[in-house]
């Protein structure tokens, strides 16, 4: 067999073609392409506003089985499938999101594929990109200097300054910034209180640019933020001390989508990064509706498992965008499959027929919960080197039992070529039109019901259970017209209960509620079921100790 190359190294070697080309075959002209560099450019916002009444493609969701730390390759499959649906012949535009700093010198790698399906410039990618996360952490910033310097002249607002619920973010992994004490330094600089940062990708400014249609509704989000409470309770908003304005202005360029390519030199839009838990973990929505408005296909990605990506992508991202998903591929690994019926992740190497079969349960319950939205599924079993046939043809028996189809993809190995199969189902799907595609909970249900049907329907869980003082502010946010909002649950990604190391298909678990958050500016409540972290910490070898520039200047260690 021939030797493996990194991921890095294949994308390095990519025979990239000048950006303006790749625009072309969008029929997107030079001068709507903002080029950053040779092989990076965002998108016009006026050639974007000219498209609106152009005709829809057919969108794809990729999304996952319950994540295992053996691997499922989403953006991998993401991509892969983009690559195959063009070379069958559709004009086919890839949509991901972006990637955070923190994970990159953490543990995560990349976020731009793998294999022979990749995006590139990867490094570019993976490190500051065009600006956009630097951007998003400015304007988020920009608030808190706002908030606390409204404070320092006089709160005219009557900002409670206990109740202060705006904090600070940066792109990077530091738990020494989760909690920290300021403004210090006596009268001249404000007085001290407790506060602390987030990582940008769980700014709620984050999912604000991935939810607006455009920079009006940017503004009109960005300055509905609550950003503290007053004593009588009553919110602050950020339009109230005026930010909504310059917010948007340092967003305006952010808010473009980015275009890159392929090592197949096919399309890509990379845009947007919110976190999969305190907030929906999709693509912006710019670059989804505008890909749509370009292409036969358009294949996008959900973060986590179809238990948290897909049912968000659909009920917040989909509901909100009017979007209508046409077929759903749900990522499923023979490894992910072992690990679900109890292998350990030493022997992962070794065949394990019986494991397979006991863990395509997990399988099982996402494909069946896909189907309760209205859209047609195919399983994609991304190939693994040391997969054996008897365990493909398992999950692939097994996936015949729930009248669906398992297709066994080499993407990662071969790249379009290892795909096609995949693509011309993805196509038979679609073209049929089979798709009724609906969210779960209608608008209007409230919003302790809307949490129970997820619990319930989506985990198969017995009961919900909540403090009354959890119940209470679910009743008062009602009571202030926030009945409407969609759920954004924030569970472990591990499992369909609240318990990570709890695999398979659990029922009859009950799902605790922590504490619910609004983010009235993204549009949706958080509703938190267990540790959440929102400023990861490294590990004790970070990736960043391997991380260098070699010799002849390029970046080694990456992943
Ligand atoms: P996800 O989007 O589900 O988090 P990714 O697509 O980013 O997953 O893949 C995670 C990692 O797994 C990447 O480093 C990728 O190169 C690797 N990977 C994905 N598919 C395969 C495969 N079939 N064989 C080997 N490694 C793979
Ligand atoms: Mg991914």
């Amino acid at each position: 067999m021939a030797e493996v190359k990194s991921d890095i190294e294949i994308a390095r070697a990519a025979n990239k073609k000048p950006i303006l080309e790749i625009g072309a075959k969008l029929g997107i002209p030079p001068e709507d392409l903002l080029p950053y560099g040779h092989d990076k450019a965002k998108i016009g916002a006026e050639f974007i506003s000219r498209q609106k009444d152009g005709k829809d493609g057919r969108l794809i969701l990729v999304t996952a089985i319950n994540p295992t730390p053996a691997g499922e390759g989403k953006t991998t499959t993401t991509v892969g499938l983009g690559d195959g649906l063009n070379r069958i012949g559709k004009k086919a535009i890839v949509c991901i999101r972006e990637a955070s700093l923190g994970p990159c010198f953490g543990v995560k790698g990349g976020a731009a594929g793998g294999g022979y399906a990749q995006v590139v410039p990867m490094e570019d990618i993976n490190l500051h990109f065009t600006g956009d996360f630097h951007a998003i952490t400015s304007a988020h910033n920009l608030l808190s200097a706002l908030i606390d310097n409204h404070i320092y002249w006089g709160n005219e607002q009557n900002i409670d300054i206990r109740r202060i619920a705006w904090r600070r973010v940066m792109d990077m992994n530091d738990r020494a910034l989760r909690h920290i004490v300021g403004p210090l330094g006596g009268v001249a600089n404000g007085y001290p209180r407790e506060t602390g940062f987030d990582i940008t990708v769980a700014s709620e400014v984050m999912a604000i640019l991935c939810l607006a249609t455009d920079l009006k509704d940017l503004e009109t989000r960005l300055g509905n933020i609550i950003i503290a409470y007053r004593r009588d309770r009553t919110p602050v908003f950020a339009r109230d001390i005026k930010a909504d304005g310059a917010m948007t202005v340092l967003l305006k360029d952010a808010m473009q989508p980015n275009l890159v390519q392929t090592l197949e030199n096919n399309p890509a839009f990379v845009h947007g990064g919110p976190f999969a838990n305190i907030a929906h973990g999709c693509n912006s929505v710019v670059a989804t509706t505008t890909a749509l408005k370009l292409a036969d296909y358009v294949v996008t990605e959900a973060g986590f498992g179809a238990d948290l990506g897909a049912e968000k992508f659909f009920d917040i991202k989909c509901r909100k965008a009017g979007l209508k998903p046409d077929v759903a591929v749900v990522v499923a690994t023979a490894r992910a499959m072992k690990m679900n019926g109890g292998v350990k992740k030493e022997d992962l190497g070794q065949e394990n027929v019986d494991a397979v079969r006991k863990g395509c349960a997990n399988l099982g319950r996402h494909v069946q919960n896909v189907k309760k939205f209205g859209v047609p599924v195919v399983v994609a079993i991304n190939h693994f080197t040391l997969d054996t046939q008897a365990e493909i043809e398992a999950i692939k028996s097994f996936v015949a039992t729930l009248g669906a189809e398992a297709i066994l993809c080499r993407h990662w190995a071969e790249g379009s070529a290892g795909i096609e199969d995949l693509a011309r189902k993805v196509v038979q799907l679609a073209e049929n039109g089979r798709s009724q595609f609906s969210p779960l909970y209608p608008d209007d249900m409230s919003l302790f019901h809307k949490i129970e049907t997820i619990a319930k329907d989506i985990y198969h869980a017995g009961e919900v259970i909540a403090d009354k003082s959890v119940r209470d502010q679910l009743h008062a946010w009602e009571a202030q017209g926030y009945r409407h909002l969609p759920i954004c649950m924030a569970k472990t990604q591990y499992s369909f209960s609240t318990d990570p190391n709890l695999r398979g298909a659990p029922t009859g678990h009950t799902v605790p509620i922590r504490e619910v958050r609004l983010s009235a500016g993204a549009g949706f409540i958080v509703v938190i079921t267990g540790e959440i972290m929102t400023m990861p910490g490294l590990p004790r070898a970070p990736s960043s100790e391997k991380i260098f520039l070699n010799d002849e200047g390029y970046i080694e260690g990456l992943f």
